[in-house]
């Protein structure tokens, strides 16, 4: 479907909106030139390893391997110099079998039907893993938002959620937060489809969003919510490896939102930040980089570039050093053939989607760098969306203890079945994972069969 609308609103300019440290759009300047393989083929590989491995039924494998939806709109927004521009963004809506469709929107310039493809997959896999009564979507725009003054970032986003119409909804598909969007995003998008509906029914639909801010309906937690999660995984691993955190170390890329949680919260924990890298370069410093003073320093500057007292590496320097663990939270396709063979860690917790393609990864196996996939290790954003979307349902506003405790026994549920799965199949985690979020569809398929 694509649908084209006109826009006459204009206002004045002004600066970005400033909920996260993030993140003016990265010119992949820090890896290395590598031809990139088609993210939703690497999600169709990594989901057919799996469906081999446990035996899935091969029809109920052609189904879950097409996404049921893929909405394209191009919609014209007035800039504040009075031109218009035309935008084009997308929804794809990849399986509803068990709940309603769920994924983030992203506002960057790589976004593209092949990478929403993959990453509205993903969320299928994850809120299926984590059994969450949720399907997966994803979305975003075209888009370098560091382009624009938030007055049209605004318009570009109530347009954009016009656009998509009834393609979203609070019992249909439910947008959140992803890379360089965030809760002001999300109160355009509630404001804007609010607006679009009959008066009666607008309190009972504030859960057409998650990741809004606390005062229209957010839930505690939630801003941090996928950093908690992969803190949480990272110490049940390390305790499964008699790792003790408080003398272990780790390299993070990547100082958005989960990034800069994911930092924030690992400090009282004790283990040391080597090195950091975003879109504005590489930092190091072998005594430890402070994550509260690093994220002040972001959100004044933009970046990590120029922080105290830190060295200014390059991205090949970033990668190769020693450390425990490494965290990419940024973008995809970041370990591959090229940048693999430089990993000097034990392990790799995914934060960021995708950032493993598949020859990164056999290579990562080889060198026996064990890897939290993706969607286990980010499982902590849907979590919390979930849970937003209940108290919503109910009106409820639960406190941040009530929160982070339903979220450390989801995420740590899933973390178990995947190491069980694992140890079951004598395979890596992300297989495991696969197995056990295919085997919950699996059974839904099974029961209700095919229509007609
Ligand atoms: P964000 O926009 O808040 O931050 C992105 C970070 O990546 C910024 O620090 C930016 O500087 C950095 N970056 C961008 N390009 C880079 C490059 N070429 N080299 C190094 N760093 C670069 O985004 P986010 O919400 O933190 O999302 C990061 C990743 O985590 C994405 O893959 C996203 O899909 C995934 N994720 C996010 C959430 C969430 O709740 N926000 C949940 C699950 C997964």
């Amino acid at each position: 479907m694509t649908t084209t609308m006109s826009s006459t609103e204009s206002t004045k300019r002004s600066s970005q909106p400033a909920a996260t440290p993030s993140s003016a759009p990265p010119a992949a300047a820090h890896a290395p030139a590598e031809a990139k393989s088609s993210l939703f083929e690497n999600v169709i590989k990594q989901f057919n390893k799996a469906a081999g491995l446990m035996g899935l039924d091969p029809n109920i494998g052609k189904i879950l391997s097409k996404p049921q939806n893929e909405i394209t709109v191009n919609f014209p927004v007035r800039m504040d110099d009075g031109r218009v521009e035309v935008f084009t963004g997308y929804r794809v809506q990849h399986n509803s079998a068990r709940g309603p469709f769920k994924g983030g929107l992203r506002y960057h310039p790589s976004v593209n039907i092949d990478e929403v493809r993959a990453l509205a997959a993903w969320m299928t896999w994850k809120t299926a893993l984590t059994n969450i009564p949720f399907g997966g979507a994803k979305g975003g725009i075209q888009i370098d938002p560091s382009k624009y003054s938030t007055d049209e970032l605004q318009r570009i986003t109530r347009r954009f959620t016009y656009a998509l119409g009834d393609n979203i909804g609070p019992e249909y598909d439910i947008p959140a937060p992803d890379m360089n969007t965030n809760p002001q995003i999300m109160a355009w998008i509630l404001d804007t489809y609010l607006s679009t509906i009959p008066p009666h029914e607008r309190q009972s639909c504030t859960h057409v969003v998650t990741g809004k801010p606390i005062v229209s309906g957010g839930s505690q937690g939630r801003d941090k919510a996928t950093g908690q999660g992969i803190v949480y995984l990272v110490e049940e691993w390390a305790k499964d490896h008699a790792l003790d955190l408080k003398s272990a170390s780790y390299t993070l890329q990547g100082y958005g939102n989960v990034g800069s949680w994911t930092a924030r919260l690992m400090k009282p924990l004790g283990a040391k930040l080597l090195a950091v890298e975003d879109h504005t370069g590489a930092i190091s410093n072998p005594d430890g980089i402070d994550a509260d003073r690093l994220f002040e320093h972001v959100r004044a500057r933009g970046g990590v570039r120029g922080f105290a007292k830190c060295a200014t590496i390059d991205h090949v320097e970033m990668l190769k050093i020693k450390a425990d663990f490494f965290i990419p939270a940024a973008m995809e396709n970041q370990l591959t053939a090229s940048t693999a063979p430089l990993l000097n860690v034990r392990m790799v917790a995914e934060g960021a989607n995708g950032p493993t393609n598949l020859e990164g990864e056999a290579i990562l196996a080889q060198r026996g760098i064990e890897v939290l996939p993706d969607f286990l290790c980010n499982a902590g954003g849907v979590i919390v969306s979930y849970f937003e979307w209940l108290q919503n349902k109910r009106s409820e506003f639960w406190d941040l203890d009530e929160v982070d405790t339903k979220l450390r026994k989801k995420i740590l549920g899933a973390y178990r079945a995947v190491r069980e799965m694992a140890a079951k199949h004598h395979t890596d985690w992300r297989t495991a994972a696969y197995i056990v979020a295919i085997q919950n569809l699996e059974t839904v398929y099974k029961e209700r069969g095919i229509f007609p």
